[in-house]
């Protein structure tokens, strides 16, 4: 009897639970391949901690291809670019290489859209994702801001804006590099979707470090070393951060898959392609049809358990479970140089205190996930 063949799509925050369970499908005669196009994942909750240097690139990944190997599953290092439903196949970038699926999982995550600066060739852009992208970022502040004054300038006004200002400037504070200049182009407004407490004590915060913060001003476009504004101004910068949100990988859309109105993967309740049994996901490439998420990571680790169940139960044909995505997420923003701002309900706390909760509760979800390693 030929093996059942389980696929992965990514190794993202929504897979973690499967990833520490392919024994099991492996000792129940499933195979397992898990592809990704980095042989690591990296912890977006600390990436940007990780720019500011408060933690060493190790401390945010997750070893995805030796966890999968050691589990005796097979880890295919490359990109998936479309998903053909009907013949239960993968495509990858690499030579349109194939791979056949019996139940497949998908969680590629989501990117920066490069529509701002698809024009423009420069090296000195970065966005805000991958996470490991800005491990690259790091090495060019160093590099550059310790010979030269440096123009950083980071475009979008959302909470990854402003944890990126706040930690390029612990970096260049504690690195003692003479002259960097952090603006924000904000666009309509900082944080415009965060309770007014957090935006003021976000924005004190960073405009007592000396960040400059422009709001009212979007960009209209990018060329060599230059944004231009909507307002008719133009800024100089010698490094950009695209920090303008983020899209469900364009897998779904390219395989012509039914989809959300953001592109991203239509899934019922039971976190499954509404067109294909076995065809299911998490995560920020998802579009939940019953209430639509913020692209958040709490909602991709919440959907850990059940995508691991009906994973399972799909290749046994066993009644599936429902995600819930149950109420409101404890949001903490690092702002660097141990500052944090933390919002639950109607309370809001800025300061040391909330800074050290997040380092606590990301050290310990990266601890618990890094284990499978050894
Ligand atoms: C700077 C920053 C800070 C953030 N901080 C927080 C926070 O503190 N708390 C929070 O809840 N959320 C936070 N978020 C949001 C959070 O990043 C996302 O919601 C979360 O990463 C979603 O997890 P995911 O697993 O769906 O996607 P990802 O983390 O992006 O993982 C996707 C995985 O799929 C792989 N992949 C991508 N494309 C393909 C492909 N074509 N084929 C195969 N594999 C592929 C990638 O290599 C990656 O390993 C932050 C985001 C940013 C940018």
């Amino acid at each position: 009897m030929t093996k059942k063949q389980l696929v992965l799509i990514g190794g993202g925050h929504a897979h973690m639970m499967l990833l520490a369970h392919i024994e099991n499908f492996v000792a129940r005669g499933t195979e397992v391949t898990v592809i990704q196009p980095s042989p690591c994942h990296y912890y977006s909750g600390m990436g940007a901690g990780m720019l500011g240097n408060t933690y060493g690139i190790d401390d945010i990944r997750f070893q995805t291809q030796k966890v999968v190997e050691k589990q005796g599953g097979s880890f295919v290092l490359d990109r998936v670019i479309r998903i053909d439903p009907h013949n239960k196949e993968v495509i990858c970038r690499q030579n349109n290489r194939k791979i056949n699926y019996d139940v497949l999982s998908c969680n590629a995550g989501s990117y920066v859209p490069d529509n701002l600066f698809s024009d423009c060739r420069s090296n000195d852009i970065y966005p805000v994702k991958p996470i490991e992208g800005l491990a690259r970022a790091r090495e060019q502040i160093l590099c550059r801001g310790k010979a030269h004054p440096l123009r950083v300038v980071i475009v979008g006004g959302g909470p990854s804006a402003m944890e990126l200002a706040g930690n390029i400037h612990q970096l260049a504070n504690s690195e003692q590099l003479a002259e960097v200049a952090i603006t924000i182009i904000a666009g309509h407004a900082v944080l415009p979707h965060a309770p007014r407490r957090v935006r003021l004590l976000v924005e004190r915060s960073l405009r007592r470090r000396g960040v400059n913060i422009l709001t009212s001003s979007r960009v209209k476009k990018i060329e060599e070393g230059l944004l231009k504004l909507t307002s008719g101004k133009t800024i100089p910068a010698d490094m950009i951060f695209a920090a303008i949100g983020v899209r469900p990988s364009n897998i779904f859309i390219e395989s012509g898959l039914p989809i959300g109105p953001d592109g991203g993967l239509r899934v019922n309740k039971y976190l499954q392609s509404i067109a294909h049994k076995s065809i299911f996901g998490g995560g920020d490439c998802i579009y939940f049809a019953a209430c639509p998420l913020d692209k958040v990571g709490v909602y991709a680790v919440r959907q850990n358990p059940v995508l691991l169940h009906n994973v399972m139960a799909a290749l046994v044909e066993k009644p599936l479970k429902e995600f819930y995505p149950r109420g409101t997420y404890l949001l903490i923003y690092n702002l660097g140089d141990g500052y944090g701002v933390l919002q639950k309900w109607s309370l809001t706390l800025g300061g040391r205190l909330p800074f050290l909760l997040k380092d606590y509760i990301d050290r310990k979800f990266m601890r618990t996930y890094q284990a499978l390693e050894q």
